[in-house]
């Protein structure tokens, strides 16, 4: 690669750059707090929503509710625990295909 280098360029390239920044501050990032903004309002009223639903049921071998961790469901309608926390069952990511719970299994 082949650097030219010419006072003209340097100028021209420090134009270009200041214009851009003034652009970036400006339009971008405006645009990106307003979005960042209204994206935590939706995430924060969807969790509050989950939480009073989820309030006073409780899931899983430890029969506690949900506590806002991740949650694997047990894919036997009949189960009668439904929900078990990650950490209960020993899981730490989603698994592929039907889950059936160590009550279920058998
Ligand atoms: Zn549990
Ligand atoms: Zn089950």
């Amino acid at each position: 690669m082949v650097i030219v280098r010419s006072a003209l360029d340097v100028a021209f390239c420090k134009t270009l750059i200041s214009r851009w920044e003034l652009f970036i501050k400006t339009f971008i990032i405006k645009e990106l707090i307003i979005r960042e903004l209204e994206n935590q309002k939706e995430e924060t009223s969807a969790l509050n929503n989950q939480d009073k639903v989820n309030d006073f049921v409780t899931w899983c071998i430890c029969s506690e509710p949900e506590y806002g961790g991740r949650m694997i469901k047990c894919d036997n309608s009949d189960c009668p625990y439904g929900w078990f926390h990650y950490k209960c069952v020993n899981v730490r990511r989603k698994p592929r295909g039907q889950q059936f719970c160590l009550n279920c299994k058998t």
